[in-house]
């Protein structure tokens, strides 16, 4: 009989790496209501279903969302054993390593994701890229040997190597000041990949610099316009790459993309994880704003107050720092009554729906 714990991200993964699916990660920064709701959804529709916050998401003091890993990991496991689904794992995402410095650090967090019974880990050093290197190879050096030395530990830690693992290559909305956003070539992935393999190390996904950003993007008056910027072509042919060595793509950023681009041009044989932040916290936000109007103004003057620059319009301050308000505001919201939460559970549903039919995922839990 199931207890409803996250399952371990390798045999998930692996499972669902041959359909033609990407697997719908969440980064529900405000649990409450929201994570039930996409979890109802998951279990209706039979689709596999990952919950994961980044490391300024989450550390071992809340991060801007006042979540540890212990919080975190615990809030998931009993809304799974409330909705009674267990085809889902917990994911460390984005455990960033900006310098060799913040290596120790990085690994205290991973022990406490793993304590906290978190299946699967993104190391992301992709900003340990050296541009003096003559080659990919050597380019890519501190990326190799630090993903390396945090993939060797969480092996140490767990006992075992069943864990999911993603790694970064490509810094997400990395930005040239001459030539705009820059992208990963197909040789930095397959040289990442293979490179890491010769260390015994092996991912299941690849983030990949293609295009997106995180969040949204906005329009002179504030309002989030479509993001159009993922190249198809260069995913595909990155994603066909590296497919032989058993690694899909994860494509972080997705919030800003409209879901018929997604369900209509994402190559889902070489995209296999994608990351939905923004979103679930927008449907919070919306809900808020009807069912909790005084709390709603509470944040939104905070914000404001803490984050307004003159010539920015107030939506987008809101949007985009009110991720911050979540730690100063957390038992408020993790407070609200039951009429509350049946709203944020049934719009967080009705989201999480329109995101797992995108991408392809009902009824893929059927090969778990
Ligand atoms: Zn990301």
């Amino acid at each position: 009989m199931s207890d409803y714990k996250p399952m371990w991200g390798k045999p998930f993964y692996e499972k669902i790496h041959p359909t033609n699916s990407i697997i719908m990660a969440c980064n529900t920064r405000i649990g409450r209501g929201v994570v039930k709701g996409i979890l109802q959804a998951a279990k209706d529709t039979n689709s596999p279903i990952v919950f994961e916050l980044a490391k300024s998401e989450s550390d071992l003091n809340g991060g801007y969302t006042g979540l540890t890993p212990a919080k975190y990991g615990k809030f998931v496991t009993e809304a799974a054993a409330e909705v009674k689904y267990s085809n889902y794992a917990i994911h460390g995402d984005h455990i960033k390593v900006g310098k060799l410095d913040d290596i120790p650090g990085v690994k205290e967090l991973i022990s406490a994701q793993i304590a906290a019974g978190y299946t699967s880990f993104a190391i992301d050093a992709s900003f340990l890229y050296d541009e003096s290197g003559s080659n990919d190879k050597e380019r890519l050096a501190g990326n190799i040997a630090a993903t390396t030395e945090v993939t060797h530990f969480i092996e140490d830690k767990i006992g075992h190597k069943n864990f999911g693992l993603e790694v970064e290559v490509g810094e997400i909305g990395k930005k040239d000041p001459k030539t705009g956003l820059v992208m990963t070539t197909v040789s930095e992935a397959t040289t990442f990949i293979e490179s890491l393999k010769e260390q015994d190390v092996h991912p299941h996904f690849l983030a990949i610099a293609n295009g997106s950003v995180h969040g949204f993007q906005y329009d002179e008056h504030g309002n989030p316009i479509r993001q159009e910027g993922i190249d198809i072509q260069l995913t595909s042919d990155i994603g066909n790459a590296i497919k032989p060595n058993g690694v899909k793509i994860a494509q972080h950023g997705i919030t800003g993309t409209p879901l018929d681009i997604i369900a209509k041009r994402f190559p889902k044989d070489v995209i296999g994880k994608g990351n939905v932040g923004t979103n679930w916290m927008t449907v919070a936000w919306d809900v808020l704003k009807i069912f909790e109007p005084e709390l709603f103004d509470t944040i939104f003057k905070w914000t404001s107050d803490n984050y307004h620059k003159t010539g920015i319009p107030v939506n987008e301050t809101f949007l985009k720092y009110s991720k911050m308000a979540i730690i100063e505001y957390f038992d408020d919201l993790y407070a609200v009554n039951e009429t509350t939460e049946h709203a944020l559970a049934s719009t967080a549903y009705t989201s999480a729906l329109m995101f797992l039919k995108a991408f392809n995922s009902y009824g893929q839990a059927s090969k778990l």
